[in-house]
């Protein structure tokens, strides 16, 4: 059974939601080295991934966004400023969601189908956002995180792929990040800062179980900053250091055995191919 890969591409500042736009312009970037190493990576182990890109780093980085596609991977939208979508106003979570479609489809060469908000931060009963991604084109999201953290997620979320029915028969196809379930709780495990606090082999077990007990394919996410050892450590507060930094030397490692053990497709082929 294929796993679907996914990969939000990014700077390693965009993953704490306490720094402010300004000091995200003049923090030290740290985008090319690592994901050019996940390029290899994918090659090396043949595996295909979905890219939730950010608008603004296509911008910065278009050479790279080329490549990706070129390489055969999918191209989706992260939108593009990293904003938490709960707090935006439909309209300027319209205006910024265009504003991400439209570099990447003319960087990229392809249609945009897929995206994923900045911070998981969309909730299954936010019909309006899903509204907004139908209007722009999309087939496809996976923001709502099944699993309830300080700044995102819900318990209740489904954990696998449903449909949110939208206006006049419409819809988009939600795909959740995979988290176990063990007498009644959740767990996340599949990506992320959970990925790097884990042994590899609970993780392994875990997609295992998705896998063949429940017949369904698990969906991984990482960031390329989670492989960069050589980033800089002067995040904000203590426990947004922890989560950003922990683990990140050795997650190289355990994501090279992720990609040889099991084999990965992106969200675009996953769909194709159940359709
Ligand atoms: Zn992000």
């Amino acid at each position: 059974m294929h796993n679907i890969l996914t990969f939000d591409l990014e700077d390693w500042f965009h993953g704490n939601f306490l720094f402010d736009e300004d000091e995200k312009s003049y923090s030290e970037s740290r985008v090319l080295e690592p994901t050019m190493r996940l390029l290899e990576l994918l090659k090396e182990t043949g595996n295909q991934a979905t890219f939730f890109v950010l608008g603004s780093i296509a911008e910065k980085y278009p050479q790279l966004i080329e490549k990706i596609a070129d390489n055969g991977h999918e191209i989706a939208s992260h939108g593009f400023l990293h904003r938490l979508v709960y707090k935006l106003s439909p309209k300027e979570f319209e205006d910024d969601l265009q504003r991400s479609i439209s570099v990447l489809e003319r960087l990229a060469g392809m249609k945009i189908l897929g995206y994923r908000a900045p911070y998981w931060s969309i909730y299954s009963d936010m019909k309006w956002v899903f509204e907004i991604l139908f209007s722009a084109g999309l087939k496809y999201d996976s923001s709502v995180y099944p699993f309830k953290t300080y700044l995102y997620g819900s318990n209740q979320a489904p954990r696998f792929q449903y449909s949110v029915d939208l206006k006049e028969e419409n819809m988009i196809t939600e795909i959740p990040p995979s988290v176990l379930e063990f007498l009644k709780r959740r767990i996340p495990f599949c990506g992320g800062f959970y990925f790097r606090l884990l042994p590899y082999r609970f993780v392994r077990r875990g997609i295992k179980k998705i896998n063949q007990k429940e017949k369904k394919p698990a969906v991984f996410y990482l960031h390329p900053y989670e492989i960069d050892a050589n980033k800089t450590k002067n995040s904000k507060g203590l426990k947004n250091n922890f989560i950003l930094h922990v683990n990140v030397k050795r997650a190289e490692k355990k994501l090279t055995r992720l990609l040889n053990d099991f084999s990965f497709i992106s969200m675009r082929d996953y769909l194709k191919s159940s359709e």
